[in-house]
C-alpha cells in the first residue's frame, strides 16, 4: 500500500495570525487593515516574529511505514497519537514497498514482510497461553518489519508545520517522509477558501 495522508481538520487563517500580531496594538479590523494582511504576514515571517503563526493549526491522519512514523515522532512540537501493536493485534498486515526499487528486490521484501507477519501472528497465538495476551501482543510485535504501516494522527501549529516542511520537504530527507510532507502541503494549499494562502506564500510555496 502507498503511504497516505488525509487532512482531518484545521484551525485559523492568515487573518487570525495577523490579528494575533496586531494584539500588540489593536485587533480592530477595518477594510484597510485587512488589505495589509498579505504584507504583514510576509514581514512577520521574514523578521522571525513567528509566535502569531502558532495560532493556526493543521491536523492530519497519516498511514505510513514505521520508518516514516519515527521521522514524524522526532517533531516534538506537534501532537501525535498512533495505532499501537501493544494494545491491539495488527490484523491487517499493511505494508509499504518502495516504488523506486526494481522488481527483484520488491519481490524479496514482500516475501520477507509476509513471512515476518506470519511469524508475528503465530508467535502471538502460541505465546498467549504461556505469557497472557497482553505480554504476547506487546512482544510479538518484534517480528514486525520497518515497512509495516500504522496509522497516526498528527497535528502541528503553523509555526511547527513550517519547521517540519523545511526539514522534510527537502532533498536531505528520506524519500518517503518527503512524499508525506508534500502530500501535507498540497492538502493545506487546497483547503476551501485557501485560509493560509499568504502564510504558505511567506514560506516560499
Ligand atoms: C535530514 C535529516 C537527518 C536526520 N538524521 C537524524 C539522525 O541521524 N538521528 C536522529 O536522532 N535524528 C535525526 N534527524 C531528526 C532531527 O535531529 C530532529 O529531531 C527532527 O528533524 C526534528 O526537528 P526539530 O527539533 O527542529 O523539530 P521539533 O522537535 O518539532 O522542534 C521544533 C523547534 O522547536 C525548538 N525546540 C524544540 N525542542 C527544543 C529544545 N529542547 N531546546 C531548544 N529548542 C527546541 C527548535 O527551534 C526546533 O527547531 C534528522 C532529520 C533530518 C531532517
Amino acid at each position: 500500500m502507498k503511504n497516505s495522508v488525509e487532512l482531518i481538520g484545521h484551525y485559523g487563517s492568515d487573518q487570525i495570525i495577523a490579528c494575533s500580531a496586531w494584539t500588540s496594538t489593536s485587533r480592530e479590523l477595518t477594510e484597510e487593515k485587512k488589505s495589509r494582511i498579505p504584507k504583514l504576514i510576509q514581514m512577520l515571517w521574514s523578521d522571525g516574529h513567528e509566535t502569531p503563526f502558532e495560532k493556526g493549526s493543521v491536523h492530519f491522519l497519516v498511514n505510513c511505514d514505521i520508518a516514516s512514523h519515527i521521522h514524524l515522532l522526532k517533531h516534538r512540537i506537534s501532537s501525535l497519537n498512533a495505532e499501537s501493536a501493544r494494545y491491539k493485534e495488527l490484523k491487517d498486515d499493511k505494508f509499504y514497498l518502495p516504488e523506486d526499487w526494481n522488481a527483484k528486490w520488491i519481490n524479496r521484501l514482500e516475501i520477507h514482510t509476509c513471512r515476518a507477519d506470519f511469524l508475528y501472528h503465530l508467535c502471538l497465538e502460541e505465546l498467549t497461553p504461556i505469557l497472557g495476551r497482553k505480554r504476547a501482543k506487546e512482544s510479538a510485535r518484534y517480528f514486525k518489519t520497518y515497512n509495516s504501516q500504522i496509522q497516526s494522527d498528527i497535528m502541528f501549529n503553523m509555526r511547527s508545520f513550517a519547521n517540519f516542511l523545511k526539514l522534510r520537504d527537502s532533498d536531505h530527507a528520506q524519500k518517503e517522509i518527503q512524499d508525506i510532507a508534500r502530500q501535507m502541503i498540497d492538502l493545506v494549499k487546497n483547503i476551501e477558501g485557501n485560509p493560509f494562502e499568504h502564510t504558505i506564500k511567506a514560506w516560499g510555496y
